[in-house]
């Protein structure tokens, strides 16, 4: 029997806002433990919430930018649970009334087809703190810092088919979270994080099984990794006249497999009810329509314009707006250099060849858009060929040097005087008669080691197409 797998993602961001979604506590990632608090995120009792606007302001930015209907009203609920890093017993959320339900994005297939994924709901909720375990001692540290800090939750439809389109959509997600400047998508830090569920069902039924819940999954590879692993256990289980049962289950990066963790809870195992300290939250059109104002350019906007304006493939445009800082850097650099085209090849072959062999971003790029856009004119101008100018860039990647200084510097100026050139030549073909003869003879493919010849003479300088008009007219004489 043949299966397809069913995929839906549930993904928690948290909002970059400087404080905390219902105290003033700051949000700052990394200080000393427990100095981040309040008695309002310690959960003391008799304590009120006070919701923070810039949060619901983030929230309405990515349901604008997911095309999601935004609920005029939305209500805050308590889900109940213990917990030793959740002080209250209960985490504020939103159940039954989200503020923004039914929206969707496109995600690009690699074989350049479009796939929709909706998006079943976006709600509000504020993170738990979080548990140090002590390797050396049988006990936990509890660090409060984190608890209350604003999150999203971003619920997909089970529209997901395959690993590869669930990589995809996190992608496409965390790249949309980033361009709204609403969180920054640090899959390691955890302030992007996802829970797949995952099922499997007879190829083409409407029905679907029963599905699993992989957490503490903390890169896009092992996202992937996981549902793989999941679909292949569930396959198994079910050849061995097994069931599926609804359960949460943990993935182990190193031994790349899942482990039950946990009975999977339903809804009503929180007691989830309305929070009586909150007022319901209301969202007017002014509102919406002020936010919508203020929206950036996003990813497929900006896509579609790099395709019209500069006249790039579907595939340069999608990794040059993958993110807003590379966009940028591509644009920028384009203030000074005209040409698109090769903009964008030394950006994606060049650039991000360097960034990604040292693990930096482009805002670490050691080398400015200014920089590079100039070492392009230097070879559009003919100063150094595109051969030396490889050289110049791997220079000015390690000392941060612009590439005119580099030139100069170290004598890369390329040779274009033709009387220079010639004599190179001549010399060359009076070093290597046996060759010349046999070139004269018909055997074409030697012009290669002539030109190979005079380069390494020249160090590279000589401009190739003087060489080759050279080298051609003295080898017919
Ligand atoms: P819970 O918090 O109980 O997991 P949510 O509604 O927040 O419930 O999330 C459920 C997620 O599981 C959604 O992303 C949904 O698309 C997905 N899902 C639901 N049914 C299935 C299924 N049979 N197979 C795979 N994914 C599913
Ligand atoms: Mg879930
Ligand atoms: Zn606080």
């Amino acid at each position: 029997m043949e299966f397809e797998s069913v995929i839906g993602l549930e993904v928690h961001a948290q909002l970059k806002t400087e404080t905390k979604i219902f105290c003033a506590c700051s949000t700052q990632f990394g200080a000393a433990p427990n100095t981040h608090i309040c008695p309002v995120c310690m959960g003391m009792p008799g304590v009120l919430p006070v919701l923070n606007k810039k949060v619901v302001e983030y929230a309405i930015r990515m349901a604008i930018a997911t095309d999601c209907d935004i609920q005029e009203e939305s209500r805050f609920a308590r889900k109940n649970y213990f917990y030793p890093d959740l002080p209250k017993n209960y985490q504020i959320s939103q159940y039954e009334l989200p503020l923004a339900t039914n929206g969707h994005i496109f995600v690009e297939l690699e074989d350049g087809s479009k796939k929709r994924i909706g998006i079943t709901r976006i709600h509000l909720e504020e993170d738990a703190g979080k548990l140090n375990h002590d390797p050396n001692r049988p006990v936990s540290l509890v660090d409060l810092n984190r608890t209350g800090t604003p999150l999203i939750e971003i619920v997909s439809e089970p529209d997901i088919r395959t690993p590869e389109e669930a990589g995809a959509y996190l992608r496409k997600l965390r790249s949309i979270l980033r361009y709204l400047e609403i969180c920054d998508g640090n899959m390691e830090e955890g302030s992007f994080r996802c829970d797949a569920n995952v099922s499997i069902m007879p190829k083409g039924s409407t029905v679907f099984g029963t599905r699993t819940e992989v957490k503490n999954v903390n890169s896009f590879k092992h996202v992937e990794k996981a549902i793989q692993y999941e679909i292949e256990r569930q396959k198994d289980l079910i050849f061995d006249g097994g069931k599926v049962i609804q359960e949460t289950r943990l993935w182990d990066p190193n031994k790349n497999i899942t482990n039950s963790m946990r009975g999977k809870e339903d809804a009503h195992d929180y007691r989830y009810f309305p929070d009586p300290d909150l007022l319901p939250l209301m969202v007017d059109e002014n509102w919406i329509d002020s936010v919508k104002a203020s929206l950036p350019e996003l990813p497929e906007q900006k896509k579609a314009r790099f395709i019209e304006q500069f006249g790039l493939s579907g595939y340069d445009a999608e990794v040059l707006t993958s993110g807003h800082e590379l966009a940028n850097y591509f644009e920028d650099c384009l203030k000074e250099y005209k040409h698109p085209k090769q903009a964008a090849n030394w950006i994606m072959g060049s650039l991000l060849g360097l960034l990604n062999a040292e693990s930096k971003t482009i805002d670490q790029s050691p080398i400015s858009a200014y920089d590079l856009a100039n070492l392009l004119k230097l070879i559009d101008d003919g100063v150094i060929s595109g051969k030396i100018a490889k050289t110049v860039f791997d220079d000015m990647a390690k000392t941060g040097k612009p590439p005119k200084q580099i030139v100069e510097e170290k004598g890369l100026v390329q040779v274009t005087d033709t009387g220079a050139i010639e004599e190179v030549v001549l010399n060359i073909i009076a070093k290597n008669p046996k060759q010349v003869e046999q070139y004269k003879n018909g055997k074409d493919t030697l012009f290669g080691f002539f030109v190979g010849q005079v380069m390494k003479e020249t160090k590279g300088k000589a401009n190739p197409k003087a060489v080759n008009e050279i080298l051609k007219a003295k080898l017919s004489g």
